[in-house]
């Protein structure tokens, strides 16, 4: 597994399947208890709630509840990752990186992403968050390749998983989101630093 969290460099593990990630976290000495959730599959899978905590991490286990293990790459959200915007900022990144091919894949990560962002920023309405739930079905298996539908999990998975915060976003009284600094651009990422093309020393004189 590749684990991220906020303010920790992501770390490579190697467990057997079947056990529990809370198991896997306490062996790391890292805490499990002031998670809210996690990420799942890169940004493929969806968000889940603390209920991963205690599952069995193997694919059908995961399959099972509704979400997937994929390439193995879980995000914890700590207890400053408000889902709601963690869900944005991933959005974004479906919306600013698909490759424009197909009207359903760049017109819907467009619209969910704007809903989201809205949502995040307290401005949303219950008909945006009810026109989000309706296109995270409608436009499953829509596009050519799977990016769209990584998109409709991150809008479904929110939706499901964490009704409170998305109702609280929805009265702006998200407690997360009031303490906690804002996500970067790039979500999660811990130690990104743009760098310009390599020059090699040889190449450079
Ligand atoms: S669904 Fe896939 S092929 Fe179509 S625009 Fe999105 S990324 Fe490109
Ligand atoms: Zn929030």
């Amino acid at each position: 597994l590749t684990l991220t969290r906020t303010g920790q460099p992501p770390g490579l593990y190697e467990m057997p399947l079947g056990q529990s990630l809370h198991a896997l976290l306490e062996a790391c000495n890292q805490p499990a208890d002031d998670l809210h959730g996690a990420l799942l599959g890169g940004y493929f899978a969806g968000l889940i709630n603390t209920r991963i905590l205690h599952t069995s991490i193997d694919y059908d286990s995961l399959i099972a509840i509704g979400t997937g293990l994929g390439c193995g790459a879980i995000t914890l959200l700590g207890p400053q990752d408000c889902p709601v915007a963690a869900a944005a900022a991933v959005m974004a990144y479906f919306d600013r990186e698909n490759a424009g091919q197909c009207g359903s894949c760049f017109n819907g990560t467009a619209a969910m992403s704007a809903v989201l962002g809205a949502l995040r920023d307290h401005v949303a309405q219950l008909s945006d968050v009810e026109r989000l739930a309706g296109w995270s079905v409608s436009l499953r298996s829509r596009g050519a390749c799977a990016t769209l539908d990584g998109a409709t999990n991150i809008a479904a998975s929110l939706l499901h998983e964490f009704p409170h915060v998305v109702t609280a976003h929805l009265e702006g009284e998200c407690g997360v989101c009031r303490n906690a600094p804002p996500l970067p651009e790039r979500p999660f990422a811990v130690d990104y630093q743009p760098t310009g093309p390599v020059v090699s020393e040889a190449n450079s004189r």
